[in-house]
């Protein structure tokens, strides 16, 4: 996974490739799936919702730009597989999921297999998390109509916010830093993620 889809598509960062080396992908999903957990897509996690294609995860995490002693913050655990990537980079996680059961899965995993610097919890990551506000990084792993604000603010002077931003069914990865004169948007890759459902989000999953 780490040479062909990785290395052969341009990514650089050693740690990424590292991390990603190191995170065994086939705990993230359902037993059933296990045999194929390393293949270049993404699978169907239950509750209607994936774990993304290893490649995506490389490229927004290489985006958070990440050296090891950040407070990151992700919207969206999902099956818990970027969080435990982003755990091994960064010195604390916080990761939000709004369906309570995947959460729960989460926690008791992170828990088993000894990811001791992430939290879970279950909410509307679309809020942020302003009591543990600001963060070095923020990553939403589920499409956006639009760049929030209270997510820009909720960043650090310097840090990075990773988001796919468009569509219902297909956006862009946007990079989005903040420095003391304002903020800076750089686009990168076309990407198609499941949307994110919350207050400064899309309003339902009609
Ligand atoms: N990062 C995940 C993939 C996430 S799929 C992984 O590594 O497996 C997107 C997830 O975002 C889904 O689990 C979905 O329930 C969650 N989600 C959607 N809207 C959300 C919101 N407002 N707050 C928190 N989680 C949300």
């Amino acid at each position: 996974m780490v040479e062909h889809q990785l290395k052969a598509r341009g990514i650089k960062d050693e740690r990424v490739l590292a991390a990603m080396e190191t995170v065994q992908r086939h705990l993230f999903v359902d037993e059933r799936l296990r045999d194929r957990a390393y293949d270049d897509c993404a699978h169907s996690i239950g509750e209607g919702q994936t774990i993304s294609q290893p490649y995506m995860v490389a490229v927004m995490t290489e985006l958070l730009e990440l050296k090891g002693d950040e407070k990151v913050l992700e919207i969206g655990t999902g099956s818990g597989y970027q969080g435990a990537v982003l755990s091994i980079l960064a010195s604390e996680v916080f990761t939000v999921e709004r369906l309570r059961p995947l959460a729960l899965k989460v926690q008791v995993l992170y828990r088993e297999l000894g990811y001791s610097n992430i939290h879970v919890i279950t909410g509307d990551g679309t809020l942020g998390l302003p009591g543990q506000a600001p963060f070095d990084g923020i990553i939403v792993t589920a499409a956006a109509p639009r760049v929030p604000d209270v997510l820009t603010d909720q960043l650090k002077t310097g840090g990075r916010l990773v988001i796919p931003v468009g569509s219902r069914y297909s956006q862009v990865l946007y990079q989005v830093k903040k420095t003391a004169s304002g903020i800076s948007t750089a686009l990168s890759t076309g990407c198609v993620f499941v949307p994110l459902i919350g207050k400064n989000g899309w309003q339902d999953n009609s």
